[in-house]
């Protein structure tokens, strides 16, 4: 045959995940840590991966990491569950709380895959849109909770792209709101110092996601975890791929949290270029950054000023950033991720030449 038949109808309407991940000299578009593990934390993980025997399958729950990650947040073991990823998870939560018949309560702008599972697991999607400062619409929010029919939702915090976070009483009053599952995606709290981690005490509908990937310099290894409920994440557990967390990258996770403290000055370093970023960018013309929280920063320019084609220089003068100059409620956008002291110099070298004339 020279022909295939249609895929699952959900599918026509989804484009496949690019990131606009080109090879550029200073590469800040993908909220990575500039940083990679240091070197005598890799020497340590090579002889970690020396003892795995390829030949046996993983434990399929990565218990012994599991165990120190629950140890570390005075949990117990049922209260994490490791993934492929943040991403894997997040895609476990539309399998098991979506669903056809199924609703999921979204607060955009924010990351784009969750409304992509919803469509993959035939959800249905209500938005709660973000105020134009992209704070969460809270009192809509907690309204549209209160009716009873939002089977899992998301808030992001700190929120990708825009940089800012929830508080604790707002996320409080969303689990007292309804039996709805709400997620908490810390996916970046360690750069913005709150975690929702308190309320796990009193609330069986939470959860929290966090992951490898950014303060921990792991985005090439895919590691992210759950703390939550032991009735939520067991029906996580029902959905999962049983070895989607093979042994070499359980082997590297459990290197990389023992020694979790080696990567606070790191943090530190990009909480002091983040602020330093904001505030050279609010000090050219035409140029408005938003707060931030994590470890980018989202910035608009005034309507004279294309940025796309801001975006096109930048990355003519070997700067890689994100475009999100087309996506819905982010209009004239850019995203910027917190580099090394001397990758922001260029950045702000780059962009002065292109909007200082
Ligand atoms: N949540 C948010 C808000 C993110 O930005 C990301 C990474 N882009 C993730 C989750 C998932 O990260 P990972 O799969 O690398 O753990």
């Amino acid at each position: 045959m020279n022909r295939i038949r249609p895929a699952a109808p959900q599918l026509a309407s989804i484009e496949p995940y690019d990131p606009k991940y080109i090879p550029a000299d200073v590469m800040i578009s993908a909220n990575e840590n500039p940083l990679d593990v240091p070197f005598e934390i890799r020497r340590e993980v090579e002889r970690a991966i020396r003892k795995v025997p390829f030949n046996r399958y993983p434990d399929p729950l990565a218990n012994e990491l599991r165990d120190m990650i629950a140890d570390a947040n005075g949990l117990e073991r049922n209260q994490v569950l490791v993934g492929n990823g943040g991403d894997e998870l997040l895609f476990d939560m539309a399998l098991a709380f979506g669903g056809p018949g199924r609703t999921f309560l979204n607060m955009p702008p924010t990351f784009s895959v969750y409304v992509n599972n919803a469509q993959l697991t035939n959800t249905s999607i209500v938005n709660v849109p973000r105020r134009a400062d992209f704070t969460v619409d809270e009192d809509a929010v907690i309204e549209r909770l209160a009716q009873g029919d939002i089977d899992y939702t998301i808030v992001t915090s700190p929120n990708n792209p825009t940089g800012d976070k929830v508080t604790g009483a707002f996320v409080k009053r969303m689990l007292e709101a309804s039996d709805t599952l709400v997620m908490v995606d810390e996916a970046y709290f360690e750069f913005s110092r709150y975690t929702a981690r308190p309320l796990l005490e009193q609330f069986e509908n939470l959860v929290i996601l966090r992951t490898f990937s950014k303060a921990f310099s792991m985005a090439g290894v895919r590691l992210g975890y759950l703390l939550g409920s032991e009735a939520a994440l067991r029906e996580f557990k029902k959905v999962r791929q049983p070895y989607s967390v093979d042994a070499v990258s359980q082997a590297i996770g459990r290197v990389i949290y023992e020694n979790r403290a080696k990567f606070e000055p790191g943090i530190d370093a990009i909480i002091e270029q983040r602020a330093r970023v904001i505030d050279e960018l609010n000090k050219l013309p035409g140029v408005t950054a938003f707060d931030s929280q994590a470890n980018y920063v989202l910035f608009r320019f005034d309507p004279e000023i294309d940025a796309s084609q801001v975006w096109q220089s930048l990355f003519d003068a070997g700067v890689l950033v994100r475009d999100f100059s087309r996506s819905a409620g982010l209009e004239n956008c850019l995203r910027v991720s917190i580099g090394t002291e001397a990758e922001n110099t260029r950045f702000l070298d780059a962009l002065k030449q292109v909007v200082v004339r």
